[in-house]
């Protein structure tokens, strides 16, 4: 049957005839059908890749190019007057993530089906997701996300559990959604609650956080800043892995295997430590099959292996014991029996499953009972074992190993900028789509003028495709200069203000910049974190600043998009010149937002942390910017608890003007006193992420990037390496590491 023809028969009218509503609704329904259709590649050894976060983004065009019917039905499409683009339009992007640690579960679904490999995700499925950020006053507001409404590739799945939660039992139900490779499919197993009321949200996203049998699956990451959500996460977690468990061990069943070679036919790779309850639950389930406890350890440590995503000490979860009582009772004792174990045989503290305040730290009982401990880039894994978790790595050193993060070139290259797809397949061939590699062809295309013309026409392309998609009036010939990515402070968008504060300044001084400028931000606050909250509100009251005067606009605009997603960055990476990722070093564990930048031609400004080590090494001095304190230095300042930031804003005038201002008329006139001041203060008597010391590094290296900017040769020059030396950064590598080294799968 040709696509026509099956198309055909389900759309309800000619394609010509049909709403962009109908089109999405047959041709997801179409895929689905192909998908189906699809012979299940039989497996003895799985991947369960275990995650609160899969930020998959929307499913209809990457389905459609990995289905290998995408020209046609483009082509149809277009022959009855309609454009795939707005077909896509219709599909709301599944709302399952946060940032880069549910991006990277994504890719690495996306790169295990392409690679031919069996592995599945486990996650959970929340009906109204991550919160949607609305705009409000120059202000975040945060919106329930219902984005299962009109979601076409969730299917009801076949599995259902009973799960003993606290005092209750809770009932289970699965959703698949299909991950499709070239030759193969694999799932996504999203687990919601039978019992979910959704007339349970009240305003925004407030509801009654104690009502687990009815809110379990409502939001992901709910505010934990009371008793109640924190027990509410805690439930999440113990109800995704216990799913997740009985999944696992069906299968292993299902497959004729003997649970006492579990490792045989699973292996779990644990994103981070949400889901690190996975492993007494594990413990748990086999020592009910009548296995010993001792046996029954030694088999979920082969099985297992953790990934390590941070060394925010914030970020290292724990949970107090009266807490696991009321969420597991039953987890206890098996914790208990690991947490003796290890007294028995080591006496640090540091490495005690169950610390001196009776708190369960998850990180521990995640490395004493797993066979692999991974960072995510070089430099992250190089200060987990040489400083974070030395004194684990002083026991198990055989245990921890770098997996670089990656990202996939069909969704962050293919999909989101076409023209450079096409360009570089005309100019290098199309190998570097099975050898991310081959892009190094490149390089001997790096002075060929009509080459790097060719490129900044693409770019060009792309900055004017992103200016009709964004709400405002920008100036495409402007330099688009971008940080998308979570609002942290550890992040620094505050740093990023700073020096557009100050070039503010300049200009309503009269010193005019030599290129138009225009700052865009992308970026979702936790709706506690208050001063994250405070620099969005200060970056929108800039954005109002900037379009208002007549005397600035025309040289410096600052954007905020709002409801930054997968979407949105699908747009804005193709379209970005230089690329923000200036994180204080040593805080960032890779990034991966750094590499898609990268690898659509954007030049990096950053400082020498998580993943910008590799790129930097990669590209070399000449075609990327670095600036500000080392990794050694930042660990060494807090080590001494030497940094006082009153220092920096006494003695360097142009910080102490750009700070002062933020309290100024001016931006009080657009914004909230109160917050301007409250973040104006935590930089002054805190600034606990040290941009202050990094400001003049920083003002001196973005200026010699405008600079070097106006060499459009140059320039040209310098996209065209980094796209050449990305192929480093494809999932499909990073996989590839994991399988051979890790999972051993096929
Ligand atoms: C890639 C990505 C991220 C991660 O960005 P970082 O700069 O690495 O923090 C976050 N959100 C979305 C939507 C992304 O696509």
């Amino acid at each position: 049957m040709t696509v026509a023809e099956r198309l055909k028969k389900h759309c309800p009218k000619p394609i010509y005839d049909c709403t962009y509503r109908e089109l999405y609704a047959g041709i997801s329904q179409m895929v689905n059908e192909m998908i189906a259709e699809r012979k299940p590649e039989p497996c003895q050894k799985k991947l369960y890749y275990v995650s609160a976060e899969f930020l998959i983004g929307k499913l209809l065009v990457s389905n459609l190019l990995s289905l290998g019917i995408y020209d046609q039905v483009e082509r149809l499409l277009t022959e009855n007057g309609k454009s795939l683009n707005e077909v896509e339009g219709a599909e709301e992007e599944p709302s399952l993530g946060n940032g880069g640690l549910g991006r990277l579960a994504a890719c690495f679904m996306d790169s295990v089906a392409a690679l031919n490999l069996c592995g599945d995700g486990i996650g959970l499925c929340y009906r109204f997701g991550l919160f949607k950020q609305v705009f409000e006053e120059n202000r975040q507001t945060e919106q329930p996300n219902p984005w299962m409404d009109t979601s076409s590739f969730l299917e009801k799945g076949r599995r259902s559990y009973e799960i003993p939660c606290g005092d209750t039992v809770l009932h289970s139900r699965e959703y698949t959604i299909s991950v499709v490779g070239e030759k193969r499919v694999n799932a996504l197993h999203l687990f919601d609650l039978e019992t979910v009321d959704e007339t349970l949200v009240e305003e925004g996203i407030l509801y009654d956080k104690a009502q687990i049998e009815k809110n379990l699956t409502l939001f992901l990451y709910p505010d934990d800043s009371d008793e109640a959500g924190k027990l509410l996460r805690l439930y999440q977690q113990y109800f995704m892995v216990a799913n997740g468990a009985r999944l696992i061990l069906d299968e292993c069943r299902e497959r004729g295997g003997n649970l006492r070679r579990l490792y045989d036919y699973a292996v779990i790779q644990i994103n981070d430590t949400h889901p690190v309850l996975m492993i007494p639950e594990l413990i748990y389930l086999l020592v009910k099959e009548g296995i010993g406890i001792r046996e029954a350890t030694e088999i979920v440590k082969k099985t297992c292996a953790y990934t390590n995503h941070t060394i925010l000490a914030e970020a290292l979860e724990c949970w107090p014991l009266a807490m696991m009582r009321k969420v597991v009772p039953h987890l206890v004792p098996m914790i208990q029996v690991l947490d003796e174990w290890t007294k028995k045989k080591y006496s640090n503290p540091k490495v005690a499953i169950i610390d001196a305040d009776n708190r369960v730290q998850m990180a521990n009982l995640a490395i004493h009972n797993t066979f692999s401990i991974n960072g995510v880039a070089f430099l992250h894994t190089e200060i987990l074992k040489h400083s974070e978790l030395n004194h684990f790595y002083q026991i198990y050193p055989e245990r921890f190993n770098n997996k670089t993060n990656g990202i996939t070139f069909r969704r962050w290259l293919t999909q989101c900028n076409p023209d450079l797809d096409a360009f570089l397949c005309r100019t290098i061939g199309d190998r570097f789509r099975k050898d991310p590699s081959a892009l190094e062809d490149l390089l001997a295309h790096a002075k060929d003028k009509k080459v790097l013309e060719e490129l900044l026409i693409i770019k060009q392309a792309n900055k004017r495709r992103l200016c009709e998609y964004l709400p405002w009036e920008l100036n495409e010939n402007s330099i688009f200069d971008i940080q998308i990515k979570r609002l942290h402070e550890y992040k620094r968008q505050q740093l990023n203000l700073l020096y557009l504060i100050d070039r503010y300044l300049s200009i309503k001084a009269g010193k005019l910049p030599s290129m138009p400028i225009t700052a865009i931000f992308g970026a979702k606050a936790a709706p506690a974190y208050t001063i994250a909250k405070d620099i969005i509100h200060l970056i929108l009251c800039m954005q109002e600043l900037t379009e208002n005067d007549s005397e600035v606009s025309p040289y410096l605009r600052v954007a905020m998009v709002e409801n930054y997603n997968v979407t949105s960055a699908s747009r804005l990476i193709p379209a970005c010149e230089v690329s923000q990722q200036i994180s204080l070093a040593s805080k960032e564990a890779s990034g991966t937002g750094n590499m898609k930048l990268m690898l659509n031609g954007a030049i990096t400004l950053g400082t020498e942390d998580g993943a910008n080590v590799e790129i930097h090494r990669l590209v070399g001095d000449d075609n990327i910017y670095i600036f500000g304190a080392r990794a050694e230095t930042v660990l060494k300042r807090y080590g001494e608890k030497s940094y006082v930031a009153r220092e920096y804003y006494e003695t360097v005038p142009e910080l102490k003007r750009a700070v002062d201002f933020i309290t100024g008329d001016k931006l009080c006139s657009v914004g909230n006193r109160q917050c301007l001041k409250r973040l104006q203060n935590e930089l002054i008597e805190k600034d606990w992420f040290m941009t202050f010391p990094d400001f003049a590094a920083y003002k001196e290296t973005r200026n010699a990037v405008y600079s070097d900017y106006q060499d459009r040769m140059e320039w040209a020059k310098k996209m065209l390496v980094n796209i050449a030396m990305a192929g480093y950064f494809s999932s499909d590598r990073t996989i590839m590491e994991y399988n051979t080294q890790l999972w051993k799968l096929k």
